[in-house]
């Protein structure tokens, strides 16, 4: 069989730990079989970060910029203890921020459900969606801790020299305090995203803040959805047959509880970091999920929600076995690739994205999958498999739909 072409190449980001290691077995028995693999490669493993002062992770995004389309492995986001285990220069910042810094936009999570793999809240009968705001808030705070009784003031310098006040604190003693910011820009182009992944994909959209609480901040978030809900959606929402919901985030999270799933539940940066590793752990597995940073402009990084997987990366080194599930990083190369042959008029790219997907569940479906699914599928003497035998098991289902 003729190996497929790309036009185009694909911004390809290689990571750390065991998800490099999947990573090269996908490309190995998943892709460059059946793929002339067009990609620029750029190495976001510690070390390469280290050795080039962090300019490969900019490059990158400028990189995902240019082409329109990247995928991401998983990386190390440093503190402390890699400072020493990769004897770094300086503690780097996350390359997720830093990427998301430069791209904007929203990142949308949806679980990967199979047969077999029930979610450990019973009515949940649909995917739920989670888009998080992928700018700002207490991703670019600034923290102070204050070591003693004295004033903090918020104060904001207008470019003609008038000032703003607000009191923080009057401190007694010591504590801690936190600077955080948004833009009006990147709020209205989360609402936006929002608007049209939901208009996308036909599902209705919830939205929540603690905007009772946070009467300028939050508010602000409710106001511009509101806004640009009613100015540009509201008809497109209703011939499409959805609607949109607003709700305060405490009451959001006790109705998703009691929901069957089926929405897209916007979440501020935070609330998303967190709710999407609540949701995907109830639907499953972290290992079950995708993640997609849709830009304003209109540029796309898909990625695996879960970390490095460190502790399945220390057994491989001293080479035991792991049963590490690629699930997750073989969904952000399908969906990277179907971006691309969307994008490129290459059919035949999205198509073989539609019958690797299908053969990952198909596969797991067959009873043959990893360890983490293994011990929570209702399947009957589930097989399991370690990581590479399970991408092998995928690759024989994929050859017989090809
Ligand atoms: P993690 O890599 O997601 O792993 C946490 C645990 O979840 C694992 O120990 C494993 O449980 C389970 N798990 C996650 N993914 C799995 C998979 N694909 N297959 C099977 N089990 C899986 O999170 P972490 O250990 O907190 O973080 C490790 C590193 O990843 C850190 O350096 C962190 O900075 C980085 N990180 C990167 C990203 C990103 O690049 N997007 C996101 C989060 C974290 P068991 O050990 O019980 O088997
Ligand atoms: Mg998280």
């Amino acid at each position: 069989m003729a190996k497929i072409m790309m036009k185009t190449p694909l911004v390809e980001m290689d990571g750390d730990e065991m998800t490099r290691i999947l990573w090269q077995m996908i490309k190995d028995e998943l892709l460059t079989p059946f793929i002339e693999l067009n990609t620029e490669y750029y190495d976001l493993g510690l070390e390469h970060r280290n050795e080039t002062n962090d300019q490969v992770t900019v490059d990158s995004a400028e990189a995902t910029k240019k082409y329109g389309v990247a995928v991401k492995c998983a990386t190390i986001t440093p503190n402390a203890a890699r400072m020493t285990e990769y004897n770094l220069k300086e503690m780097w910042k996350s390359p997720n921020g830093t990427i998301r810094a430069i791209l904007d936009g929203t990142v949308f999570r949806a679980p990967i459900i199979v047969k077999g793999i029930e979610p450990c809240v019973r009515n949940w009968k649909k995917p739920i969606t989670i888009a998080r705001h992928a700018y700002g808030d207490v991703y670019k705070n600034c923290e102070m801790k204050i070591p003693g009784a004295g004033k903090v003031e918020l104060v904001y310098t207008a470019e003609d020299g008038t000032e703003m006040r607000e009191l923080v604190h009057n401190f007694t003693g010591a504590g801690v305090v936190q600077g955080q910011h948004n833009i009006e820009k990147s709020i209205e182009s989360f609402a936006k995203s929002c608007f049209n992944y939901a208009l996308d994909t036909k599902q209705n959209l919830w939205f929540a803040t603690k905007d009772t609480i946070s009467k300028k901040y939050d508010h602000t978030f409710k106001d511009i959805f509101q806004e640009i809900f009613d100015k540009e959606y509201k008809d497109k929402f209703e011939e499409a047959g959805i609607t949109y919901f607003y709700t305060l985030i405490d009451d959001a999270v006790a109705r998703v509880m009691k929901s069957e799933g089926g929405y897209i539940w916007a979440c501020k940066n935070y609330d998303g970091d967190v709710m999407s590793d609540m949701v995907s752990s109830a639907f499953g597995s972290l290992a079950m999920m995708t993640s997609v940073l849709v830009s304003p402009q209109g540029v796309y990084e898909y990625e695996a929600a879960h970390g490095t997987v460190q502790r399945h990366y220390y057994k491989h080194l001293e080479g035991e076995e792991t049963s590490t599930n690629s699930v997750a990083t073989i969904f952000a190369w399908t969906g990277a690739l179907r971006k691309r042959g969307e994008l490129d008029g290459t059919p035949e790219l999205c198509d073989f994205a539609d019958k690797l997907e299908r053969a990952c569940v198909q596969t797991i479906e067959e009873g043959k999958m990893t360890k983490d699914l293994a011990l929570i599928t209702t399947l009957e003497n589930p097989t399991v498999l370690n990581s590479r035998d399970f991408i092998v098991a995928i690759r024989e289902t994929l050859e017989k739909m090809l």
